[in-house]
């Protein structure tokens, strides 16, 4: 359990502060998520990430891809920059050693649904073809914003049966995400259902990080915005769940809520106070 940590100083000093309100995962940006445009990772940049790791004990790191990021952006100039962009982005957690990297794929910008898909798919398979083997690209669940793809189930499985099942993407689901597209997790009942619903649809053992976060914004609007656990439109049922949930013992689960005011630490606290209960 743990939470995305900013890494002014190094992603070195991300996972200290992390271990400081008491992360055993920690998510990370590896390169500014607003520019293209990326630092040389120098030796020492690795090692201090590793000797951090080693002083803290965290050893569950995931990276969360460029928001620019569009592989089934219409201009062809955008998506091929959009490939080059998560290409990258791949290469420098294969450098690092971190063998997660977590990515909203894409938009279709009026293409529609379909098009959208084959084009995600189309470019994510280029995408591993051209980088290491070492990381696995996890799909975000998105909350459908304007035409972002992925906020559905069944578009995920598209993806992951057009690139056959390839062992190098897998999802990661945002509790807050999801209620805003329309999967009232609010309830035990709401919680078994949405979670067989994956499992039928995706697949349980696909699986492999959750975004812990609660939502400001109403069931099913499709509006973005991570809210403090239990404080919400979702409530702590789901986060109780999610934090007993036999299932997910060996999934990272990251909050993404709000920074300000010690708000990882507090939130942390409240879902560790959920284990058990
Ligand atoms: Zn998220
Ligand atoms: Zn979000």
């Amino acid at each position: 359990m743990g939470a995305h940590m900013p890494v002014a100083g190094g992603i070195g000093n991300g996972i200290r502060a992390g271990k400081a309100i008491g992360c055993t995962a920690v998510q990370v940006f590896t390169n500014s998520p607003q520019q293209w445009k990326a630092k040389e990772i120098t030796d020492a940049m690795v090692e201090d990430f590793q000797k951090a790791k080693a002083e803290t004990g965290i050893d569950v790191i995931v990276s969360h891809d460029s928001y620019l990021i569009n592989l089934c952006a219409p201009d062809p100039d955008k998506r091929e920059q959009s490939i080059e962009g998560l290409k990258r982005e791949i290469n420098r957690c294969a450098k690092y050693g971190i063998p997660l990297v977590v990515s909203h794929m894409g938009a279709h910008v009026g293409q529609g649904e379909e098009v959208g898909l084959a084009a995600i798919a189309e470019s994510a398979r280029r995408v591993l073809d051209e980088t290491p083997d070492s990381v696995t690209v996890l799909m975000e669940t998105t909350a459908g914003q304007g035409s972002c793809l992925n906020h559905k189930f069944e578009q995920l499985a598209t993806i992951i049966d057009k690139l056959q099942g390839h062992p190098r993407i897998a999802v990661c689901l945002d509790t807050c995400h999801i209620f805003a597209a329309g999967y009232d997790i609010r309830t035990d009942e709401g919680y078994e259902a949405t979670f067989d619903q994956f499992d039928k649809i995706i697949g349980i053992s696909k699986l492999r990080a959750i975004h812990a976060n609660d939502s400001k914004t109403a069931f099913g609007s499709r509006v973005d915005r991570h809210d403090e656990i239990g404080v919400g439109e979702i409530g702590e049922v789901p986060f109780r769940r999610l934090v007993n949930d036999p299932r997910f013992v060996d999934v990272p689960i990251l909050l993404e809520t709000p920074i300000e005011n010690d708000g990882h630490a507090r939130n942390l606290a409240k879902l560790r106070s959920f284990v058990g209960s």
